[in-house]
């Protein structure tokens, strides 16, 4: 008879757990245990252990939190078979991405779900997407950091949320999903892993980063400011990314000397398909041949974020924080 695994469901809050409150508005109120009590399926599919780590609206997660998941996930990894993070939507894809980084080659999967609509509404997503969740976790060769949604297993650094609404909020950004549900019956298009090296935990962010989107017309004054609060900016540009000013612009010349300082810089597309590529236009050009930039090419704007918090906590020399930054993570660059 095949063991019964066990998965520790940790609740974090987000729409999936919330309720009416007194004004008017959705706020997370629904415990861990009393989700479970909503998806009568999973009883005998697996042993489940709860944990309430947070009661928040994703709004208000970020690196302390990342940390605090990681940490829960490391103090009980040797006991648990895999893990299924209840989560907010709005910040999903971040503490996905995050996670990627926080808790690399897992051999036990770590699965992120959530919900459009409260688990008490009638037409709620919520139920479905939990179901799937643990059914991934529990199914032989689940691996890696994933997000369990409306049907699809996305890579945690892969994934973004594309609609505010609609429950497909979620999509695998140019990369194939790990694994889709057809009728509760799992596909994988992804093979698992094979020859992993053993899983290597962090527990420590630097959220120093600042994602700088720039307009059309806009000065190069915001570097400045951004000195003293920050060591890594990412620069979202137009396209497949460059910078307006040419040459002897004040943007270069800003950019430039930030690099000077020891400071990273990332340039990427505002674009949400198909990444940046410095090498096509002489705007990008000028930006590529500044020394020791970096381009974030096909990464979502997710994992280029969250994963030069890790890399800014890792080291504080530039030439090794670059060499990090450009080391391929759960297929983060392709
Ligand atoms: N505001 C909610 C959150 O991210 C939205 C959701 O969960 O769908 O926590």
């Amino acid at each position: 008879m095949p063991k019964t695994k066990k998965i520790l469901l940790l609740a974090t809050g987000g729409t999936i757990a919330c309720k009416p409150t007194s004004r008017g508005v959705l706020a997370p109120a629904i415990s861990a245990a009393e989700l479970l009590q909503f998806v009568p399926e999973l009883e005998g599919m697996c042993r489940i252990d709860t944990m309430q780590l947070y009661d928040l609206d994703s709004t208000n997660i970020g690196p302390e939190h990342w940390c605090g998941m990681a940490k829960a996930i490391r103090d009980h990894y040797g006991e648990y078979d895999g893990f299924v993070i209840a989560h907010g939507t709005d910040t999903m894809a971040y503490t996905a991405a995050a996670l990627s980084y926080m808790v690399q080659n897992p051999a036990k999967p770590i699965v992120l779900t959530g919900s459009q609509k409260s688990i008490y509404n009638r037409d709620t997503d919520a139920r479905n997407n939990l179901l799937h969740a643990f059914a991934y976790a529990v199914s032989e060769g689940a691996w890696g950091v994933q997000i369990v949604f409306d049907n699809l297993v996305i890579l945690g650094t892969r994934a973004r949320k594309v609609r505010s609404k609609s429950l497909n909020a979620f999509s695998s950004i140019d990369y194939p999903e790990t694994a889709v549900f057809r009728d509760d019956r799992l596909i994988r298009f992804l093979p698992t892993p094979q020859d992993r090296p053993p899983v290597r935990f962090c527990d420590r962010l630097d959220p120093a980063v600042f994602v700088l989107r720039l307009v059309p017309g806009m000065g190069a004054d915001i570097f400045a400011a951004l000195k003293d609060h920050y060591r890594a900016v990412v620069i979202e540009g137009f396209g497949v990314g460059g910078l307006p000013g040419g040459e002897d612009g004040p943007l270069l010349r800003a950019v430039r000397d930030w690099l000077a300082s020891g400071r990273l810089a990332v340039f990427s597309t505002q674009v949400q398909h198909e990444g940046s590529d410095l090498s096509v236009y002489e705007v990008g050009r000028i930006a590529r041949e500044l020394p020791g930039v970096l381009e974030a090419r096909d990464m979502t704007p997710e994992a280029v974020v969250t994963k030069l918090m890790w890399v800014l906590a890792q080291t504080r020399d530039p030439a090794a924080a670059r060499a990090l930054f450009e080391q391929p993570v759960q297929h983060d660059l392709l």
